[in-house]
């Protein structure tokens, strides 16, 4: 794939426009394995060197009877082709998807993780929030499967669970809960350590020219004497620090990245940050599942509303297990003590969790965790950025976890990346990051539009802001008999629809006429949840 994208049809010298600084690079005929042997590179100043040291090479070449002698070789600008490493920097969701993306475009990937990955469906350090209750939208699962075919079955083998999102779950909104049917929206449940570790272990891995890294700790960027140009990075591993050059380096170590920090050290400017600060705390604990729990259902969800500051949702696992996380708003706590936990979970504004954990058999230790504030740092601001660097997944934006989005965003995030790097832009940072900004404005907008619905988040809320959060409550309201109401939603929400589909005109009639037909309908009670689950 490499050399197909790479190397241009015919042989002979290639040379950029406005080159400054140009490479020789002696490939390898496309049949052969890629990355068995690296080509030799020599950097070059001008064309008259280049011409020598191409007649050099040639008569190198031929007194070692290289029957390929210079059919394969290309002379390229650094900036159009200079793509022989990549390094990513992180080994998470988003950093393991960059990896594939870019093993299409370079001709060595290394990536670069802390930890030592262990087995597939191990918990490790890096990733705390693993432990935690993580759901992958649909809009993620098919990116995901985009970049690994076949990632759904496997997944599925591994004990993955296959849900229909609109009739295998409980959609819990403002008391009242979603209409139940079949759809094409299918989901995929499974622990967050099993789908990195199938991603990893299977996938990634197999790649072959990728290198992974594990066990190394990143401890900054090296650049150009000017700093205009990000040259490798420098890493601690198991044995000695050093420094690895490459042409692009990725960001994808999440929302703790040192980014701002290593760029205001070479002397750019931080990246401004969006910050909606919901101070949530929340606490997760497993549970044993028998089939007929929750009414065969597999996940039920019930947010914090604006007047409910608890939320809580429950998702089946593989391994016949319930994964379940509280939360609380504003500073509230919530408790790890099981019997305190199971009371909280009566708390929330419909009783699907309750109902399943008061008797289910607690499994394992509890997690607690805060979540201060999503944040959004706006690289596509910065009016200057160094060449061969990018940033991407929970590194640009931390969402609120409530919204199950993050996964997604850094998915999408690594198919925009795939498109620029195809299109070989001169300036690829502005142009990713304006990508990436686009990807990330729909979900932030509909977690900031639903957080700064509750009263005690502090942010400004304008006119506009505000009819949207009172269309969103009728929206809610409406899809609890209207199917339409349902799939716009949920594709909104799985970002396979972009928010504003929501406001199709079509569908804010059926909202505010449901809505008004249904102000008599009784939202859920609990009895008769209790009846039904
Ligand atoms: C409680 C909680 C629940 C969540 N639930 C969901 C959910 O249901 N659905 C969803 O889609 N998302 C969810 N998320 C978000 C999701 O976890 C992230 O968006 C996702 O992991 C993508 O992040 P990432 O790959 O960008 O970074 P991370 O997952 O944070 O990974 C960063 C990686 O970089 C490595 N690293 C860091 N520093 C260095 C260094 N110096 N050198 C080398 N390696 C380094 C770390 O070890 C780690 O492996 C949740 C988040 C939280 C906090």
């Amino acid at each position: 794939m490499f050399e197909k994208d790479f190397l241009p049809e015919r042989s002979g010298i290639f040379v950029g426009p406005k080159c400054c600084r140009t490479e020789l690079l002696f490939s390898r005929p496309y049949e052969q394995p890629r990355n068995k042997e690296r080509a030799p590179v020599f950097c070059l100043r001008s064309v008259q060197t280049i011409r020598r040291k191409l007649a050099d090479a040639s008569q190198a070449q031929k007194k070692e009877g290289d029957t390929h002698a210079m059919t394969n070789t290309v002379i390229a600008t650094v900036e159009h082709t200079g793509r022989d490493r990549a390094i990513v920097m992180g080994g998470s969701i988003a950093g393991l998807a960059a990896a594939r993306v870019l093993s299409d475009h370079f001709r060595e990937v290394v990536l670069v993780e802390r930890d030592q990955f262990g087995a597939v469906g191990e918990h490790r350090r890096g990733v705390p929030q693993g432990r935690h209750t993580h759901g992958l939208l649909a809009g993620g699962l098919r990116a995901l499967e985009g970049f690994f075919p076949g990632l759904f079955e496997e997944a599925r083998r591994a004990g993955g669970l296959e849900v229909n999102l609109t009739r295998d779950a409980y959609w819990c909104y403002e008391g009242g809960e979603y209409r139940r049917f079949a759809s094409d929206l299918e989901g995929l449940l499974l622990s967050r350590p099993l789908l990195e570790g199938i991603i990893i272990r299977e996938r990634v891995r197999r790649v072959p020219n990728v290198h992974v890294w594990d066990g190394c700790h990143v401890e900054g960027l090296i650049s150009s004497s000017d700093n205009r140009r990000v040259t490798g990075i420098k890493i601690y591993g198991e044995k000695a620090a050093r420094t690895v050059q490459a042409n692009l380096v990725i960001d994808a170590t999440g929302r703790g990245s040192n980014s701002p920090i290593w760029l205001e050290a070479m002397g750019y400017r931080k990246p401004k940050e969006d910050r909606i600060a919901v101070n949530t705390a929340y606490v997760t604990r497993h549970f044993l599942r028998t089939a007929d729990d929750l009414n065969g259902a597999s996940l039920a969800s019930i947010p914090a509303t604006p007047k409910n500051k608890h939320g809580g949702i429950i998702l089946a696992q593989e391994g016949n297990r319930w994964v379940v996380t509280l939360s609380a708003r504003s500073g509230e706590r919530v408790p790890t003590d099981l019997r305190q936990f199971i009371e909280f979970a009566r708390t929330l504004s419909a009783p699907y969790v309750y109902n399943v954990i008061c008797r289910a058999q607690a499994i394992g230790e509890p997690q607690a965790a805060r979540f201060p504030a999503s944040v959004r740092r706006r690289y596509e601001h910065m009016s200057r950025f160094p060449e061969g660097f990018l940033v991407l997944g929970d590194a640009i934006c931390s969402f609120n976890p409530v919204y199950g989005q993050g996964m997604t965003v850094a998915a999408l995030g690594a198919v925009e990346l795939d498109k620029v790097l195809r299109e070989r832009p001169r300036n690829l940072a502005q142009k990713f990051f304006a990508r990436a900004a686009k990807i990330v404005d729909a979900p932030w907008s509909m977690a900031a539009g639903n957080d700064l619905r509750m009263p005690d988040v502090p942010g400004k809320r304008t006119v506009v802001s505000r009819f949207l959060h009172w269309y969103l409550a009728k929206l809610n309201m409406a899809a609890r008999c209207d199917m339409n109401a349902v799939i716009a939603f949920q594709k909104a929400q799985n970002l396979l629809a972009p928010p504003q589909s929501l406001l199709k005109p079509s569908l804010m009639a059926r909202v505010l006429s449901a809505a008004i037909s249904l102000r008599s309908i009784p939202r859920t009670s609990a009895k008769s949840a209790q009846q039904t689950a």
